[in-house]
């Protein structure tokens, strides 16, 4: 039978209700289960301070695959998603021990997976032009002025299906052979 409180105490107050999904502290993900940095090579470019420059960037952003990544300081890399032929599919590498010095100083702690502060990373042409108008309003105008930049509309709207190339150097060698002997060669 159920009783009811003392008269003069109070009913205790109801345990908080458990969140459906508990969030849990972020931890470092263990190489083991990655391998993000088996996928893609870098390369150091320059800074978009000039309209040549910030034109190159988006250039490189006009290419599938092709990314650029700023560390909100001074480093800019272009980034290609490409996958190394030794990254294995259980995620291993094929040659760790002898696997070249720029894998062996990649930091898991300060990778981009790991790393407290993951920089910027541009994939879309509108992107990179939306975030000059915000931070470089004068070289924005200039690029626009220039007339090295496409239109915003067709700038956003998502690239036209294309049929697959051949890989470039089929083409590159189909197309040497076009040629005929350059006179005096
Ligand atoms: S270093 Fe970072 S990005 Fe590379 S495999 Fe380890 S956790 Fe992933
Ligand atoms: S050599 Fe090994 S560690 Fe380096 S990118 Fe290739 S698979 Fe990854």
């Amino acid at each position: 039978m159920p009783t009811r409180p003392a008269r003069g105490r109070r009913t205790p107050a109801p345990a908080p209700l458990q969140p459906a999904v508990q969030l849990l502290p972020r931890t470092q993900v263990p190489c083991s289960l990655c391998g993000l940095c088996c996928t893609y090579v870098t390369a150091d470019i320059h800074p978009p301070t000039s309209v040549p420059r910030a034109s190159r960037i988006l250039w490189y952003l006009y290419h599938d695959g092709v990314s650029v990544w700023w560390d909100r300081a001074a480093t800019w890399l272009v980034q290609f998603e490409t996958r190394c032929r030794f990254f294995g599919d259980d995620r291993r590498c094929e040659i760790y021990a002898r696997r070249p010095h720029v894998c062996r100083d990649f930091d898991p702690g300060e990778c981009e997976v790991n790393a407290p502060d993951e920089g910027l990373l541009f994939h879309a042409p509108a992107q990179f032009l939306d975030w000059l108008a915000r931070r470089r309003p004068r070289l924005h105008a200039r690029l626009l002025a220039s007339g090295q930049a496409p239109d915003a509309a067709l700038l956003r709207a998502p690239p036209a299906p294309r049929k697959p190339l051949p890989p470039y150097l089929q083409r590159f060698t189909a197309l040497r052979a076009l040629g005929t002997d350059k006179v005096g060669d």
